[in-house]
Formats: C-alpha cells, sequence, structure tokens
C-alpha cells in the first residue's frame, strides 16, 4: 500500500460514535443527493506555474462527467494580502477573479482564510483605510458578513471565520458574537443534516504534523494558528446537534479524514501543495469532491489534478 494513500484513508481518531453504524444491507438503500467540489488554499500569485495550476485545477472539474452543484472555495484564494501593499494585493485578487471567470462554470461558495485579510502584518499603518482587514474580502466576495449559512438539498451549510487578530498575527478561534450566531443557527436547522465549513480545521491530526520538528522537550508543537484553539468548547457545542455529519477545512495543505464523536472532519490539502512548490510534505496538490447523501453521510475523493 503506498504510504500516502495510507495516510489519506486511515481513520485517525476513533472515538464514540454517537449514531450506529448503518447495517450493509441499508447503505446499498441510501441515494446520492448531490456532489459539492471543494477548492481550498489556491493562493494565486502572479507566476505561470500558479496561474496554470489554477486554471488546470477548474478545467479538471469542467470535466467531470457528474458536475457537482457548487463548488466550495476554502479560502486563501491568493498568495497573501496580511504582510503585501494595497498594489500587490489588488493585483492578486484581479488574478483570482479573472481567472475563475475565464475556467469556472459553477456556483462559488467562499470561505475566508486567514491570507485573504489585508494589512494585519503591514509595517506602515493602514487601519483607517476602507479596505483594511477583511473589508477587503467582503468586498471581493460581495457578502454582508464573513461568516453564513445557505441550505442545499435538505443539507445545511455553515460557513465560518476562524481567523481572529492576535497582537498582529491572527489565532484560530469563533469570536464571541459569531460563537453566539453558531448556537442559533444549530438550533434553528435542527431537522436538516449539517455541514460545517471553516479555513482553519476544527479537530484535526494533520494540524500536528504540519512542523517538521518537536519542541527542545519533545512536545508536539502546534500552533494556535493551525488548529481552533475553542476545539473543545465547539465539540461541546457539536455534542448537542446529532444532525451536524461533517466539517470541512483546508489551511494545513495536507489531508487526513478524523472520525470523532459521530462527526466526520475532512482536511482537505491544497489545490497549491507547497504554495506552488510542487508537493506539501506527503500530498501532491489536489482538490476534493465531496458526494452527500441521503441518509447524512458524505464521502470524499481527492483529485490531484
Ligand atoms: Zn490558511
Amino acid at each position: 500500500m503506498q504510504r500516502r494513500k495510507f495516510l489519506q484513508n486511515i481513520s485517525l481518531v476513533s472515538a464514540a460514535v454517537a449514531l450506529p453504524a448503518i447495517p450493509h444491507a441499508e447503505s446499498a438503500k441510501k441515494k446520492k443527493r448531490f456532489t459539492a467540489a471543494f477548492i481550498t488554499d489556491i493562493h494565486i500569485k502572479p507566476s505561470e506555474i500558479a496561474e496554470t495550476g489554477m486554471q488546470k485545477a477548474l478545467q479538471n472539474i469542467n470535466q467531470l462527467k457528474q458536475q457537482p452543484d457548487f463548488i466550495i472555495n476554502g479560502g486563501d484564494s491568493i498568495m497573501d494580502a496580511l504582510a503585501a501593499s494595497k498594489e500587490k494585493t489588488q493585483t492578486q485578487w484581479d488574478l483570482f477573479n479573472k481567472i475563475m471567470k475565464a475556467e469556472n462554470k459553477l456556483p462559488l461558495k467562499h470561505c475566508i482564510g486567514n491570507h485573504d485579510i489585508w494589512g494585519w502584518q503591514l509595517k506602515e499603518d493602514v487601519k483607517s483605510d476602507v479596505f483594511y482587514g477583511k473589508a477587503w474580502w467582503l468586498q471581493q466576495t460581495g457578502y454582508a458578513k464573513t461568516y453564513y449559512s445557505f441550505t442545499h438539498n435538505s443539507w445545511h451549510f455553515i460557513v465560518l471565520d476562524s481567523v481572529q487578530e492576535n497582537n498582529g498575527g491572527y489565532i484560530a478561534l469563533l469570536d464571541n458574537d459569531q460563537f453566539a450566531w453558531l448556537e442559533k443557527e444549530l438550533e434553528a436547522n435542527k431537522e436538516k443534516f449539517i455541514c460545517i465549513v471553516s479555513h482553519i480545521p476544527i479537530i484535526s491530526f494533520c494540524s500536528a504534523m504540519f512542523a517538521k520538528d518537536m519542541m527542545p522537550n519533545g512536545d508536539w508543537k502546534l500552533s494556535r494558528a493551525l488548529l481552533h484553539t475553542d476545539a473543545k468548547k465547539i465539540k461541546d457545542l457539536f455534542k448537542k446537534y446529532p444532525n451536524i455529519k461533517t466539517c470541512l477545512s483546508g489551511h494545513i495543505h495536507l489531508q487526513d479524514e478524523v472520525n470523532y464523536l459521530g462527526i466526520k472532519y475532512y482536511c482537505n490539502g491544497a489545490v497549491s501543495g507547497s504554495w506552488w512548490g510542487g508537493p506539501f510534505q506527503d500530498f501532491a496538490p489536489a482538490y476534493a469532491l465531496f458526494d452527500f447523501y441521503s441518509d447524512g453521510t458524505v464521502e470524499r475523493k481527492m483529485v490531484e489534478y
């Protein structure tokens, strides 16, 4: 067995499953409702490799026999706006929009990534600029807020904003307003299956695999920017809702599939691989296809386009 395949398939955390497993005979009856493509961490920049790569990924989706109903963009659409000048940020968004317009034919749902946020790490002070911070991404997507939800074929999608400012850097968590909104969303949608989308994983093993080395004392090196620091609080909230079936993320550029307390958490690699420098660790540039079923199950296929 290929090492990569093994790592992709392994279910790394096995915990108590809230619902009984569906017997084999019944699983044959489950019907596929729809497919969605998940593209994340495109990190577009002016370069032939990056531009061709983004084009190829979208062209690959266009060529699928069974077209997805829509695409979820998991965030980090552009290489970086955190520390980039206004001009450089504009160039990257122009490029992203140009390629999307030329190659994408499907409805697109966006999730905000850390690198989509402008100016948090710029030396010059741009705080008074109307495009500062998340404002540029809101203008770019046309959304009113950085988190939102939508329903598709009895599945309810909740798209979160994982990225909060933290002393000039960022930390992975939901702010209080967003957490309160999430509680209300879950309470109002108990009759639907739920798919949560966040740029940074809420629960993931590959977040711990991101760093090459360990801490000097042997502890894992796992930064606050790589895994939701409020994961335990979110996990406790999720336990009240057995209709939450899956959580999809990007950010790490690695892939895993973690089954934790009855929810399937998928971290979905990166369209850009190692930021357009080939594979990142064991994972080639890829996007994910998710099949959503009538019984609340989901299946993922990674596509190395
Ligand atoms: Zn990211």
